[in-house]
């Protein structure tokens, strides 16, 4: 028999770890924590929402500003670094979606340039 905090090794009659102090009889409280696999699943569903609005146009920008933000302002208390990280992705993916509209309606317009300027 082991100890469950200290890992020590315990005789049969012993009610108390000698090593660590812990009572044998007494619950592990390990599993009364909060467990962080939850909140890590919702943080990649607002990653998934913020990036994928990405493919969403007009819109998709302005969905990416105010679901960062909500979810900055929402974590900010209780996890300050999933809050700065959603923030910093809310930005990279508005950026990415600014250089991709930039790109369409430059791609756009060499590609008026080039059919509209034959003519003959
Ligand atoms: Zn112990």
């Amino acid at each position: 028999m082991y100890c469950s905090r200290c890992r020590s090794q315990l005789y049969e009659d012993e009610s108390l770890c000698r090593v660590c102090g812990k009572r044998v009889d007494e619950p592990d409280n390990a599993d009364s924590f909060p467990h962080p696999g939850k909140v890590d699943r919702m943080e990649w569903y607002w990653y998934l929402i913020i990036w994928g609005s990405l493919l969403v146009p007009c819109i998709g920008g302005w969905t990416i500003i105010l679901v960062s933000s909500i979810m900055y302002y929402a974590w900010r208390g209780e996890y300050p670094n999933k809050a700065k990280s959603i923030n910093l992705h809310g930005w990279l993916a508005w950026a990415a979606g600014q250089a991709l509209a930039i790109l369409l309606i430059l791609s756009l317009k060499a590609f008026i340039q080039i059919t509209g300027g034959g003519g003959g």
